[in-house]
């Protein structure tokens, strides 16, 4: 079963940012959501995890109403990692990942030894255990990005989503990521992923939502998707696609119109 986004739509003053998306990320897979500055994708993500309540529209995860769900019901499914923000929390970066695990731990009882495990293995996963005891207003950015998804690997969900997760990395630290990524699809959950890197969606991702002005332009493989005709509207750019030699796979070249 996959995630199935049913016409979901949000106005603000009177300015419609989504319009009607729908879209249906498949399970297991990297969806890359794509579009201009502004398109909506990180609305769309916040309407998704249930930060903000759409006007209109549905969040469907194996047949589950995930914006009907309770929060704490919400969160053991759906994690999303933002764009980067500053920070001057006092915490450190293991208290900040065992915050991961808040909706699965009791309510009375507070964090169990697998919680801990848990958090431990997310730790590691993100390659951010030999910093575990630093503060977080410590560490650079691209460090804090791997603590936020740190955070949401701790806390299982079926559903993860990802605003621009590679923003601050450099070229290494994305493959990283985008190797954490191949870890979690490979046992089942579903990412979406909000890009920029037209390059990166078309090396890493298994299928494409391209988004314009709040609205769904084009989705499906790669392929489909990262087409001069497709991209050149929608980015006002000249775009050249040719093939990777090794892996077959679109890398796009982009001169001004
Ligand atoms: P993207 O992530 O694709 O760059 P966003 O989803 O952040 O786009 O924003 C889409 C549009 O919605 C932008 O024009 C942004 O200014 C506007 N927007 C988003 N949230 C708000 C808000 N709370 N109030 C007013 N405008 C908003
Ligand atoms: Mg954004």
């Amino acid at each position: 079963m996959s995630l199935r986004l049913d016409h979901l739509a949000w106005s603000v003053d009177g300015r419609v940012i989504l319009d009607g998306v729908d879209c249906t990320p498949p399970r297991g897979a990297l969806t890359g959501l794509l579009g201009p500055n502004g398109a909506g994708k990180s609305t769309l993500l916040r309407l998704v995890v249930g930060a903000q309540r759409p006007d209109q529209g549905h969040a469907v995860l194996d047949d589950v109403d995930l914006l009907g769900l309770p929060r704490r019901d919400r969160a053991r499914r759906v994690a999303l990692v933002e764009q980067e923000a500053t920070t001057t929390s006092p915490l450190t970066v293991r208290e900040a990942v065992l915050l991961g695990r808040t909706p699965h731990a009791s309510r009375w009882g507070g964090f169990s030894a697998r919680d801990l495990s848990v958090a431990a293995t997310a730790l590691a996963e993100a390659g951010i255990g030999h910093f575990a005891e630093r503060r977080l207003s410590t560490l650079s950015g691209g460090e804090r990005q791997r603590v936020h998804l740190a955070r949401a690997l701790a806390q299982e969900p079926d559903l993860l989503l990802l605003d621009e997760p590679t923003n601050h990395l450099d070229v290494h630290a994305q493959l990283d990521t985008l190797a954490v990524v191949g870890g979690l699809t490979a046992r089942g959950v579903t990412v979406v992923a909000a890009l920029h890197d037209l390059n990166l969606a078309a090396a890493a991702c298994d299928h494409l939502v391209l988004l314009r002005a709040g609205r769904v332009v084009a989705t499906g493989s790669v392929e489909e998707v990262l087409r001069p005709e497709v991209i050149e509207p929608v980015y006002g750019v000249r775009c050249l696609v040719l093939t990777h030699p090794e892996t077959g796979r679109p890398v796009l070249t982009f001169t001004a119109r």
